[in-house]
């Protein structure tokens, strides 16, 4: 469906291609964080001069926020000219290391054949500048909406987002009292809305030994073995019991439908040699073996029996294993967030995907854990989806690009949702 709102979107290709080159552009690496100041400047100039207030706001005290880099995040806000609800558009501004394998420059920002390349290009600076051209455009064509659209840059959402979101739902800008409908323009395709993703549970293993001479391991006790006896409890009972699992969530891709568990590293015994070191090692039985997971899990299990579990095939090595002792230490938790698929901005936003694209939306939900946590679990604030243009399988990997089509008809999306949203109906 072609409205004068999507005419005046499409319009402004050129603006959206260079809007989301100058995001690129900026390295805003994490770890360590850099240049958060420079993009939230950069968006503060942009959003000021379109009549958005805006606010910098750093995240004083939280993981890795330090004078070198400290973590800035930007909330703009444009108040309509009548009483209304609050839209809310929230993008993290970090991205993650280039990694190797680019054949484009990782912060060119080239542009070829319809497509942006660059680290970030869709996860997710291209969803980013979506937001600020639909919601630009708009305001333009409908300078006499109610209620209020924001749009925020945060920090840290690759690390967990606690110098973003999480920061700022804890100062209230997250709360049901100031914002009504969230989305966040995360890449899960123009065609696809996310409802919500997968808890983690990350944790780390330590198996204990005792150190002793090579020769004669009989006289200490070796925590690499210990530890290989954890590894087939894991094997053998814990992941076909996880395979078997399976969530009524939409989760994609569809193998992340069931429990899934990576063990991230392992390290036992004496650390490697650097590479220019070429003396011989000592030989001597390892005192300690440990190990980190990454555990996923499912709306339908709760954190208490995934922590029990691990812990049960732990405990029954003491028994059936002499000497075998271990230390489990957890790292961070996250519990499984999902929205109702009744919620306004999921109709809303499901309708507009149908006026724009003339296909029915597909619902899904992610692997793994992005913001909406945050917002759902501190902000309180449950009517909030991902959506956003860009192929999820191309975050994080090299010669990551957004396609230019999908940034405009998403953004038609966004701007029709808006439409909904803001317009007084009489
Ligand atoms: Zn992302």
């Amino acid at each position: 469906m072609i409205t004068p709102l999507s005419l005046a979107i499409a319009a402004k290709r050129d603006e959206l291609i260079s809007l989301t080159q100058d995001l690129i552009r900026i390295p805003t690496l994490n770890p360590p964080g850099q240049d958060y100041l420079a993009i939230c400047e950069y968006l503060d100039r942009r959003l000021a001069a379109h009549g958005f207030e805006t606010q910098l706001i750093r995240a004083h005290g939280t993981p890795g926020d330090s004078a070198k880099y400290p973590r800035w995040n930007i909330i703009a806000r444009r108040v309509g000219a009548h009483s209304g609800e609050c839209v809310h558009f929230n993008s993290h501004t970090d991205v993650v290391e280039e990694g190797k394998g680019w054949t484009f420059d990782p912060f060119g920002a080239e542009l070829k054949d319809g497509k942006i390349y660059g680290r970030g290009a869709c996860d997710m600076k291209g969803g980013l500048a979506a937001s600020i051209i639909a919601a630009e455009t708009f305001i333009e064509i409908h300078p006499d909406f109610s209620g209020a659209i924001e749009i925020s840059g945060t920090a840290d959402e690759e690390s967990g987002g606690y110098g973003g979101v999480a920061y700022l739902a804890e100062q209230g800008y997250f709360s049901p009292a100031r914002v009504q409908h969230v989305i966040i323009p995360e890449p899960l395709n123009k065609d696809r809305i996310c409802l919500g993703h997968r808890g983690g549970w990350w944790a780390e293993i330590e198996t204990k030994g005792e150190i002793a001479h090579g020769s004669m391991p009989f006289l200490g006790d070796c925590a690499v073995r210990h530890m290989g006896a954890v590894l087939n409890e894991f094997e053998n009972k814990l992941f076909p019991a996880m395979a078997l699992r399976t969530t009524d969530m939409p989760v994609v891709p569809q193998g992340a439908r069931s429990s899934t568990m990576n063990i991230n590293s392992i390290h036992g015994g004496a650390k490697e040699q650097d590479a220019d070191f070429d003396g011989l090692p000592s030989h001597c039985v390892p005192d300690s073996c440990r190990i980190t997971i990454d555990r996923r899990f499912l709306a339908e299990e709760p954190l208490d029996d995934v922590r029990n579990e691990v812990t049960a095939l732990l405990e029954g090595l003491r028994v059936t294993r002499p000497d075998f002792d271990y230390q489990l230490t957890e790292i961070n938790s996250v519990l499984p967030s999902m929205t109702d698929r009744e919620a306004p901005v999921v109709r809303t936003v499901a309708q507009a995907i149908r006026d724009v694209m003339g296909k029915d939306p597909e619902y899904v939900a992610s692997p793994g854990t992005y913001d909406q946590k945050h917002i759902d679990r501190i902000g309180k604030l449950k009517n909030c989806i991902a959506y956003g243009p860009g192929v999820l399988e191309l975050a994080h990997k090299p010669d990551e690009w957004i396609g230019v089509d999908d940034m405009i008809d998403s953004a038609c999306v966004m701007g029709a949702a808006l439409e909904t949203l803001l317009l007084s109906k009489n």
